[in-house]
């Protein structure tokens, strides 16, 4: 099975506050992209990996994968307006016999082998694309404006994180058309009528947004 990972650095990440793109921000003394993009170079399940970088960084980010040593990184693609139009961007760059294909976002460093473990399996048993998730802790409620309007039973509802697992022609489908507006690959599936499952993700995964965010996961690397 051909595993090929498309890493989704290019976001401009605005809510961290800081002069580069998000990618770029400093965490354990190097750049947020350096972390994933090791942990994809030393999973053993992963072949190839392309990255789609912030236009303009994309030489940048090849320095990245040179400074790890990384021997994956087939190429650095400008990424698009979207999450989603940056994900079909490095399709193009990922080779037609790739039999799988995992999306990371670079905004959740600590990439735990475990979790691509987790949701690659299912893919051999049926399943098209596998995303992981948590469940939710606090009370979920419903409002417009300031107003609450409703209490949502939380029993039958997740939060999904990445990687999400595909096999690779059912994401090549998923992403024509117009994606602007979807948040993860997955819903591109599920609109199309895929079978996707979840399985556990890892609260390590957290997606870094703001400068807490990025204080957290920088606690959580020093203590590895
Ligand atoms: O903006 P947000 O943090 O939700 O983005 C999730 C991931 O998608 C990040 O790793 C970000 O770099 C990536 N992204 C992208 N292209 C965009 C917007 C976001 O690759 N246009």
């Amino acid at each position: 099975m051909s595993v090929w990972a498309v890493l989704a650095a290019a976001g401009r990440g605005e809510r961290l506050g800081s002069d580069r793109p998000k990618a770029f921000a400093r965490l354990g003394g190097r750049p947020l992209l350096a972390e994933s993009l090791e942990r994809l170079e030393n999973s053993d399940w992963i072949e190839r990996i392309v990255i789609a970088a912030p236009p303009d960084w994309e030489e940048p980010s090849i320095l990245v994968a040179e400074e790890i040593a990384a021997t994956k990184v087939n190429s650095a693609v400008t990424g698009g307006a979207s999450r989603s139009e940056s994900v079909r961007l490095a399709l193009e760059d990922v080779a037609d016999d790739a039999a799988v294909i995992l999306v990371h976002d670079a905004a959740r460093p600590l990439l735990p082998e475990e979790v691509v473990e987790r949701v690659l399996a299912p893919l051999s048993e049926g399943w098209e694309a596998v995303v992981p998730a948590l469940p939710l802790a606090d009370t979920v409620k419903r409002v417009e404006a300031d107003r609450v309007i409703e209490t949502v039973p939380r029993e039958d509802l997740v939060v999904v994180q990445t990687p999400q697992a595909f096999l690779a022609d059912v994401l090549r489908r998923a992403v024509t058309g117009d994606v602007a507006s979807a948040t993860d690959c997955a819903s591109l599936v599920e609109a199309q009528g895929g079978r996707v499952r979840w399985v556990d993700g890892d609260p390590r995964l957290l997606k870094v947004t703001d400068a807490d965010d990025l204080a957290l996961v920088e606690s959580w690397l020093a203590e590895e």
